[in-house]
């Protein structure tokens, strides 16, 4: 056995091989949902409040990566941050324009199909592959946005069924090609549920909640079909901003420490 491992390290160093996640440091997923500037939701924000927001992450030293950059483990040593939003409401469109493409973002996008074109309160699909054309990447958010939950799977299993397997038909239709990743409408799903979805094709599932965790893609035991994201609330940003700021300064207080003269 020994001797194995000992020819697989020779094999892998003569081969120049590095681990694709020697660089890789952990994420944290926010999970953003309109831009309306109606406070009729502690879940929307106005334009300039995002913006003011965004900035304020960076200035702190924060870095944003794509998630389908953060799944390939391209994140750059320490916490990055990952942006997506749910739903597909109207505003995320001018959103988009006005607030993230300036700083050079490009949030994931969590679409439910039920909701593409139906109203005016939700984007079409001519405004959804315009964002493609900006380079956004997106994925399915359950068809109706119906529940997922256990209490649901108990009582409706034929709706969670719709959720699961229904979206990717229309979302190929819409997007050109099929979801990879998959959001669980309300953010939660029971095991058999997770399973269902994972029958259903896709590769990764996300919750979402107001809990902050950061994720370590390159960690064996991360569960793909239950990865935390955390919901940007009005109410959780004065924690969610003590979280980053002290995050920030212990990594200040490391670079310092590494940088210090070793005294002899
Ligand atoms: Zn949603």
């Amino acid at each position: 056995m020994i001797k194995f491992l000992l020819t697989l390290g020779l094999t892998l160093g003569l081969a120049g091989w590095t681990a694709p996640w020697a660089d890789a440091g952990p994420v944290l997923i926010l999970d953003y949902h309109t831009f309306l500037g109606t406070h009729t939701s502690s879940l929307d924000f106005s334009d300039q409040e995002a913006i003011s927001q965004l900035q304020k992450m960076e200035s702190l030293g924060f870095r944003f990566v794509g998630l389908k950059d953060a799944l390939a483990g391209k994140t750059g040593k320490e916490l990055s941050l990952v942006l997506t939003i749910d739903d597909g409401n109207h505003s995320v469109f001018p959103a988009y324009f006005k607030i993230f493409k300036p700083l050079g973002l490009k949030p994931f996008l969590f679409i439910y199909p039920h909701a593409v074109d139906l109203s005016r309160f939700t984007m079409t699909s001519k405004q959804i592959r315009e964002l493609e054309k900006e380079g956004l990447d997106m994925g399915a958010h359950g068809y109706f946005h119906d529940p997922m939950g256990a209490y649901t799977w108990e009582h409706d299993p034929a709706s969670v069924r719709t959720e699961a397997l229904k979206p990717a038909a229309p979302l190929t239709k819409i997007f050109g090609y099929r979801p990879t990743l998959f959001a669980y409408p309300y953010g939660v799903a029971p095991p058999p549920v997770q399973a269902l979805v994972r029958s259903a094709g896709y590769d990764w599932a996300f919750a979402a909640n107001e809990k902050i965790v950061p994720v370590d893609f390159s960690d064996p035991k991360l569960d793909h079909w239950l990865v935390p994201r955390t919901i940007v609330y009005r109410w959780n940003l004065p924690r969610l901003f003590r979280y980053l700021k002290h995050y920030a300064e212990r990594h200040d207080m490391k670079e310092q420490e590494a940088q210090a003269p070793s005294v002899p």
